[in-house]
């Protein structure tokens, strides 16, 4: 595996990162509040072939807790969504984040319930019980949160004395 430091984060990747890569990495981790990223030990890049059973999914998974990334999510055929920002990074950021704070679990019920309640998109490979947690994550920091989304994440202790780059 080939090593590269994308604005302070280590990214490991298979084959040579291509500029739109090593750009829409850089444009991602910049709305990654801080105290987040350093959850993020590293980023993996790796070849479709990898993710086994669906060489054509374009999607990432976080269950060795640390992201990891098809080639495929910095094909613009593939994920438009992916652009400007990683949607497919931030989700499996969500998780960790998830992970590393209980986040989901220290919610009141009613903001867990707001946070259920957010709708997973048709097709999605879901990864379990925090995916709507993930998607609300994701949607958070690119600005795109309901006001009730947006008030149940923030009232999380994921959350607490953190900045967003989109208020
Ligand atoms: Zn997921």
């Amino acid at each position: 595996m080939n090593e590269t430091r994308v604005s302070g984060v280590l990214v490991r990747h298979h084959h040579p990162l291509s500029d739109i890569a090593a750009n829409n990495l850089r444009s991602t981790i910049r709305i990654i509040p801080a105290p987040h990223l350093r959850h993020i030990r590293q980023i993996d890049v790796l070849p479709p072939l990898n993710f086994g059973s669906n060489p054509n999914y374009a999607g990432g998974g976080s269950g060795v807790g640390h992201p990891r990334l098809s080639e495929l999510c910095f094909d613009r055929r593939h994920r438009d969504n992916n652009f400007p920002y990683n949607m497919t990074l931030l989700h499996e950021v969500g998780h960790i984040i998830d992970h590393a704070y209980n986040a989901l679990d220290s919610l009141t019920p009613e903001h867990r319930n707001t946070i259920n309640q957010v709708p997973i998109p048709r097709g999605a490979v879901t990864h379990g019980r925090g995916e709507h947690y993930a998607i609300a994550y994701q949607t958070l920091l690119t600005g795109g949160a309901s006001p009730a989304v947006r008030a149940a994440l923030l009232s999380g202790n994921a959350f607490s004395g953190v900045d967003l780059v989109h208020p």
